[in-house]
């Protein structure tokens, strides 16, 4: 079956099961009210082994996971080992330290953390956005007191955004982060790394995409890993963002062969 064909019935098994509409579809918001993060859940869209839901038992007691309805409309839920799917399934069930934020080596990048929470939360992952069970977003008096930090701090040259997934700030916050970011006169480069494209392209809204616009230009660094990630919305939505002024650059993230075969364990 095409492949958008597939992500078609998909989506309407899962609205079926949801009781929603197309217009609930369409809200980003709706998506991640109804993310789908209980084995059971899961199990009742993708025919999982026991040992799958084992493991995602063990997992959701450590770590967050969650998939958005879109991503699972995604995964081809006949193929055991879609690459989508193992993406998103959490392999492991412990969270990896080592969380690469603040002042690059150089001194001259700055990797800044804005919120704990994305519309997904995948596999691979060793930010911190999935330690802690709750998703929150950094404390305004946080945020200011950093960007104070930074205004001082000359060498540095670029802040990037960081995940958690900045594009899911509300746009007020958005806006207002990215402005008081363009008053340091020593930066010269905004950037956001996001999956939001690739897993929740409902969230690039005409809205957004004004605040984005209005701020630019902005560094957009998505992680689309795969092909079948890119969908008709998210091919819409990397479209919008370049409309308004962005300049996409991906960076996919490769799952490693031990990866996988950790995944393939639970088969
Ligand atoms: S979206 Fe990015 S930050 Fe969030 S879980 Fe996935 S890889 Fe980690």
């Amino acid at each position: 079956m095409e492949r958008n064909q597939k992500y078609q019935q998909q989506k309407s098994i899962i609205l079926k099961h949801l009781q929603a509409s197309e217009a609930e579809w369409q809200d980003w918001r709706w998506h991640l009210a109804n993310r789908i993060s209980s084995p059971l859940d899961l199990a009742h869209f993708l025919p999982l082994t026991e040992k799958e839901i084992s493991l995602l038992r063990n997992a959701s007691a450590h770590r967050r996971w969650a998939i958005t309805p879109h991503y699972l409309a995604a995964i081809d839920w006949e193929q055991p080992d879609d690459p989508l799917k193992l993406q998103v399934l959490p392999w492991r069930d412990k969270t990896v330290a080592g969380c690469p934020v603040g002042l690059d080596k150089k001194e001259t990048r700055y990797l800044l953390t804005v919120t704990n929470q994305c519309a997904i939360y995948c596999s691979y992952c060793t930010l911190t956005c999935q330690q802690g069970l709750i998703e929150r977003h950094l404390a305004l008096d946080l945020l200011q007191s950093t960007l104070n930090a930074l205004a001082q701090q000359k060498k540095i040259r670029e802040i990037v955004l960081v995940g958690g997934d900045a594009l899911l700030l509300s746009e007020r916050r958005l806006e207002w982060l990215l402005r008081e970011i363009r008053k340091i006169s020593h930066i010269r480069s905004v950037g956001i790394v996001t999956r939001t494209p690739a897993v929740l392209p409902q969230r690039i809204t005409a809205g957004l995409c004004q605040v984005l616009n209005q701020s630019g230009p902005i560094n957009i660094f998505t992680r689309i890993n795969h092909p079948r990630e890119l969908t008709l919305a998210t091919q819409q939505a990397l479209k919008d963002l370049v409309a308004a002024g962005a300049i996409i650059i991906n960076q996919p993230v490769a799952m490693t062969i031990a990866q996988r075969t950790d995944l393939s364990v639970a088969n």
